[in-house]
């Protein structure tokens, strides 16, 4: 008889109520692999699930339609770690793989799943939200499809970002832009970063950058972008146009979310220019005829696709995302509420959680 194992986890059981407790370990079932968790980020949507888990407009205490979970959930859908077993059948990953997990499930069988639009699954369920799993506890057991493996010139701390950058990434492939072409970023924060190398990626060169918080701006002129402008105290639009001789941006990328900003940043686009909403709106934004005038369009970005996943460790090891570190803090498993409440008060920018030692 196997004795029973148990771990330490971070678990919601409902609004600001994280605790850290001991819980039954995991195992690799028949096709699935038990993973010894590295490191799990701390996102906005953690902020949401911790501060105001009603605004999700679902009960996370009933079981969720395609995996089950119910709450308390072990928090984390942002995380790496190193294969420690594979179930029965496993070949894709061995022991001793670093990896980045796949949070995101789709059930393959709704409209948009049959359309190809698995990133708008109708019963979409994240691992570390309504899943068996999750990144802020010592072990996690997913499917072995789920397990991205991670070059050796990938560490385990750039892999628990491979998650919020695959975010970035699939937005500015939905903005369809081209190395000529220049961007807006709308917001500085984790995922606006993430867009900012993505767009690297594919060559554009002119990114610009529209961030109200004077230490953001200061970070992203550290990490090499030339125009970043204060909205607060500049006339956004004018200002754009002056970097563009006076066409506006092909894309803009919204990671902000914020109502106020949104007709200024539809003001920025030129002619066939395409606005990608990655953000959440927690209110409700007006649009008007001439915004969209011209084939100028708006686009909602969410998730990722496996695709998404590969391009981004790709790049990771081709060293574009080296600069990542130098705005990552890292706290213990003992600290994550702590370090939830200063991220939700506006302090730092990406936290990770060490999830095992
Ligand atoms: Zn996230
Ligand atoms: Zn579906």
């Amino acid at each position: 008889m196997r004795v029973r194992e148990t771990m330490r986890a971070i678990r919601i059981h409902g609004a600001e109520d994280v605790r850290l407790e001991t819980v039954d370990r995991p195992c690799a079932t028949p096709g699935s692999v038990l993973i010894r968790n590295a490191f799990a980020g701390i996102c906005g949507t953690d902020l949401h699930l911790f501060f105001a888990p009603e605004s999700f407009g679902s009960d996370f205490h009933q079981p969720a339609p395609l995996t089950g979970a119910t709450w308390p959930q072990i928090l984390g859908h942002e995380f790496s770690g190193t294969v420690a077993e594979v179930g029965a059948g496993v070949r894709s990953v061995a022991v001793g793989d670093n990896v980045a997990v796949f949070p995101y499930n789709w059930c393959g069988k709704c409209q948009p799943c049959l359309a190809g639009q698995t990133t708008g699954c109708e019963l979409m369920a994240f691992e570390g939200i309504q899943g068996r799993s999750g990144g802020m506890a010592e072990f996690s057991s997913v499917a072995a499809e789920q397990c991205f493996v991670l070059p050796r010139s990938v560490d385990l701390t750039l892999g628990a970002l491979v998650e919020p950058m695959a975010v970035a990434w699939h937005s500015v492939a939905v903005a369809q832009l081209e190395s000529s072409e220049c961007v807006l970023v709308v917001g500085g924060g984790p995922i606006g970063l993430g867009a900012c190398y993505a767009a690297r990626a594919r060559g554009i060169e002119m990114v610009i950058f529209s961030e109200p918080s004077r230490s953001r701006r200061e970070l992203l002129h550290t990490l090499g972008v030339a125009h970043v402008i204060d909205p607060t105290s500049e006339d956004l639009p004018e200002r754009v146009r002056s970097l563009t001789r006076g066409r506006g941006v092909d894309a803009v990328i919204d990671a902000a979310g914020s109502t106020a900003a949104f007709p200024d940043a539809m003001r920025c686009l030129a002619v066939n220019g395409r606005m990608v909403v990655v953000a959440v709106y927690e209110k409700p934004y007006q649009l008007t005829r001439n915004q969209l005038s011209a084939g100028r369009t708006i686009r909602n970005s969410e998730v990722y696709s496996p695709d998404d996943y590969r391009d981004v460790i790709e790049a990771m090891s081709d060293g574009l995302y080296d600069s990542a570190m130098s705005w990552i803090d890292i706290v213990e498993l003992e600290h994550v509420e702590e370090a939830i409440r200063e991220l939700g008060a506006g302090r730092g920018m990406k936290t990770l959680v060490r999830s095992s030692r």
